[in-house]
């Protein structure tokens, strides 16, 4: 949600006639597009801030603003340490950006840290990287309360888009050639929950969502992150194996393998529960991976909390998964609990859950070898040696050959390891994508 926010930004200054600078020093303008998920994000900003100061005093033109989780978090704090920053913009003002940044050349420090959208940052021209793909913004903000998110706290409470403005950006992207969209949400399970459908009691339903952004032309690809284990239902799972362009990928986060420590974080489903959709989703959709998030060392957790997550993740045999040390964030109920893990017990914990994930990512990855998948190319490696390209199921692809982002091919698997595998082409690559 933090780098379409970014897409966003460089689409308002883009259009607004600014073009991209190649000397931080000689820049106009200067964005630092905040996200408070990853640990030290408020060290990072003042540090660069800090670097700035000078940048900024041999500059006088220069204009730095603050954007995203950070600003919204911290508000008049980026005000108090450092005084020379010109606009603090929250999550839901990005679309006043221009006229903030306005009104700092003649009025000083600009701050507009809102606690509602009112426009979605969606209905904002966006400068994307790429051509072939893009993320498509559903319900920004977020009605649950994990103990240790600061989402609710930045982003609000969730804002779901309208059924039309979401196919009707979607359009315009095939339009201009885009081939694969990514449904993004904090909690896609509950898109719709706080809008109806025009002429109608009844709310949209992400299923229904799903599946007429499949129906799409010219999009073969659809994702889409966060569903949330607590919200799934049935009919998403029918939508995803009706719906040919959806892919077969589901990111899935689990977050701990515990009850207690599910129950501690607030996360209203259990182990069990979350298993048996994993199984309901496999089950309808043959081959489909999954990836999830992992938590490791949240407050209170025991060895045997920590034995019951490499279990699960044993058992669900993932592809991949995000695991992430806990560290507490300001504002968060979890950093106020009793119980903080001490960080070489988290170290050690975390080292095993690696350990175990990179095995059953590799094991399942050299279960590919030999099958043929359909790829989407997305650029050269970054070695420059070959083309990087992604299967349905979001396992990286290497290809030898050199080829056009955004086009199709097919690859045969002849290699893998725990995160890429390499391919060769079967055949002419089909379909253009760009
Ligand atoms: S569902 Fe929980 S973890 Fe996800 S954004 Fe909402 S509060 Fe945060």
């Amino acid at each position: 949600m933090n780098e379409h926010d970014s897409e966003r930004i460089a689409g308002l200054l883009l259009a607004d006639g600014m073009t991209p600078a190649e000397d931080i020093a000689a820049s106009r303008v200067v964005v630092l597009n905040t996200c408070a998920i990853r640990e030290n994000a408020d060290n990072k900003l003042y540090g660069n801030l800090g670097h700035l100061k000078p940048v900024k005093a041999a500059n006088p033109q220069m204009r730095i603003v603050v954007s995203g989780c950070l600003a919204q978090k911290d508000k008049g704090e980026i005000q108090r340490r450092a005084p020379w920053v010109d606009v603090v913009v929250g999550t839901h003002a990005l679309p006043h950006l221009l006229e903030l940044l306005a009104r700092s050349e003649t009025e000083g420090l600009q701050m507009d840290v809102r606690e509602q959208t009112e426009t979605f940052p969606s209905a904002l021209p966006a400068a994307r990287d790429d051509a072939f793909r893009a993320w498509v913004s559903i319900a920004p903000g977020c009605d649950n309360a994990c103990t240790f998110c600061i989402v609710p706290l930045v982003r609000g409470p969730q804002r779901s888009r309208a059924v039309d403005d979401i196919l009707a950006e979607v359009r315009g992207l095939a339009a201009r050639g885009v081939v694969e969209v990514t449904l993004l949400g904090q909690n896609v399970n509950t898109y719709g929950r706080d809008v109806t459908v025009p002429g109608s009691p009844r709310s949209p339903l992400f299923a229904d969502l799903l599946r007429r952004v499949g129906a799409v032309d010219g999009i073969r690809r659809v994702r889409f992150t966060s569903p949330h284990p607590h919200d799934f239902t049935p009919d998403v799972i029918e939508a995803m194996a009706d719906t040919p362009a959806v892919c077969e990928h589901i990111h899935f986060p689990m977050q701990s393998g515990s009850d207690d420590v599910l129950r501690r974080m607030q996360r209203s489903y259990r182990r069990d529960r979350y298993m048996g959709w994993l199984e309901r989703i496999r089950a309808a959709i043959p081959g489909i991976a999954a990836s999830t998030d992992i938590i490791v060392g949240f407050p209170g957790e025991t060895e045997r909390d920590f034995e019951q997550t490499l279990e699960v993740v044993e058992a669900a045999r993932f592809d991949s998964a995000y695991m992430f040390q806990y560290s507490p964030r300001p504002g968060t109920r979890a950093a106020s609990f009793d119980g903080q893990v001490h960080k070489e017990v988290v170290q050690a914990r975390f080292d095993r859950l690696v350990a175990l994930q990179e095995r059953i990512s590799t094991e399942e990855a050299a279960a590919l070898v030999g099958e043929t998948h359909e790829v989407l190319v997305e650029g050269g490696d970054k070695k420059g040696r070959s083309t990087q390209s992604r299967t349905r199921t979001n396992r990286i692809v290497h290809i030898a050959e050199a080829m056009e982002p955004g086009r199709f091919a097919r690859a045969r698997i002849v290699a893998a390891a725990a995160h890429h595998l390499t391919g060769e082409l079967v055949r002419d690559p089909v379909g253009a994508g760009t």
